[in-house]
């Protein structure tokens, strides 16, 4: 394969080298400065090449001033920026946007785009399917296809930016990213990491740390490498109940993981390696919404620096539980917020088109009622 830049240092020796297929979107920028420092490029390129793609979006390097002549053949012959493609987009009355992507063996995930006061939120997939088979979410009784690899994570943030600035113009850019659309990402733990690299550094995409947050369903495995590795974003952890026979009756692997070896680690993690913890409370009617639920939460969260937000549930076609009414709802979030505990409710946004969480890729399927 020869370059496609017109100076050719490309011997075949270091053709050979390059692997075809390799995405931009695999490599943070210390894994790129690595990769060139093997083929004996300067590592400092990384740099450029970074700027030049991630803030300049741009993706011929052959006219990259700066680049020298053996990185700008090792990039464009080696290298593609493919990403997911969207083949569906719908869009909800309250601004909420739904994208389905199609990945590159046509499986397919799902990436929300949420609008708060003309800024958004992007909620992104970081798994087709997922294993953990939570009772109560949509993606879980699909059990798990695959992970999503790197370049897959990127690429649907990329895509919906793209989309964003396309269509929504006068609007402010992306501001927030969750993972918490489909799949459970500490299980997924290197791509997501790597994905967070990119996103965070300061010559790519340079988001802020502190407005990224990773939703757990309390993978421990996934928990215990965070201190060492993961980059300094916030967490979540879906809580839903503080009682084990309850949580493991909504979430499996509690029983694995039960709380008492969650907790404690995630209150070890140090400042500067999260930023502040949420505990997500799934609220499900008759079954973890009374007051004894809401006292024990409290109770549990006391003299943390917690941070409670509650979700009332979203149905789905064949889904067993119901979303408690609005009085019980106010009554539980009362009683943690009399606690001095930071708490929020979260606004169900999207519902019109099974945007909401718990409800991606059932649009196959129809909601009762
Ligand atoms: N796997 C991770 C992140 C993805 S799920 C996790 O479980 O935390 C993101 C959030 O959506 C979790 O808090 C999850 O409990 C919640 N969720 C799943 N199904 C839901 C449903 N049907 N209604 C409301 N929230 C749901
Ligand atoms: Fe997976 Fe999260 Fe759904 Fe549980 S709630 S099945 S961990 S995506």
């Amino acid at each position: 394969m020869l370059s496609r830049c017109w100076t050719l240092f490309v011997g075949p020796h270091f053709s050979k080298k390059i692997n075809l297929e390799t995405s931009f979107y695999k490599y943070s920028f210390k894994k790129l400065q690595n990769l060139l420092a093997d083929q004996d490029i300067n590592p400092d390129q990384a740099r450029l090449l970074y700027n030049w793609h991630y803030k300049k979006n741009q993706t011929d390097p052959c006219s990259l001033f700066g680049l020298s002549d053996k990185a700008k053949n090792y990039i464009s012959s080696g290298f593609h920026f493919k990403r997911p493609e969207i083949i569906e987009i719908k869009e909800s009355d309250d601004g909420t946007v739904k994208f389905l992507f199609s990945l590159k063996d046509q499986k397919t995930v799902e990436t929300v785009l949420i609008p708060f006061n003309k800024k958004y939120t992007v909620c992104l997939s970081s798994q087709v399917g997922c294993a953990m088979k939570c009772a109560f979410c949509f993606t879980g009784t699909q059990g798990l296809s695959r992970h999503l690899e790197t370049d897959e994570i990127v690429g649907q943030f990329l895509e919906v930016q793209t989309w964003l600035t396309k269509n929504r113009p006068l609007d402010d850019i992306i501001l927030n990213i969750v993972f918490m659309g489909q799949g459970e990402p500490l299980h997924n733990f290197d791509s997501v990491k790597e994905a967070l690299e990119i996103f965070i550094s300061q010559y790519g995409l340079s988001l802020a740390d502190h407005k990224i947050t990773v939703s757990t369903s309390g993978y421990l495995p996934g928990l215990k490498r965070w201190k060492a590795e993961m980059p300094s974003v916030n967490i979540a952890l879906s809580l839903h109940s503080v009682f084990d026979e309850k949580r493991s009756r909504l979430i499996p692997i509690n029983t694995k993981y039960p709380l008492s070896e969650i907790i404690p680690i995630i209150e070890s993690i140090p400042e500067g390696k999260k930023r502040f913890v949420t505990y997500e409370y799934l609220l499900i009617e008759g079954f973890n919404d009374s007051e004894e639920d809401a006292l024990a939460t409290a109770q549990m969260l006391t003299n943390t620096k917690a941070f409670v937000n509650l979700i009332p549930f979203n149905p789905f076609p064949g889904s067993e539980f119901k979303r408690p009414t609005k009085e019980k709802i106010e009554a539980f979030y009362r009683i943690i917020q009399s606690h001095r505990i930071p708490v929020t409710l979260r606004t169900t946004k999207g519902d019109q088109i099974l945007a909401a969480c718990g409800q991606l890729n059932t649009n196959h399927l129809k909601l009762k009622g």
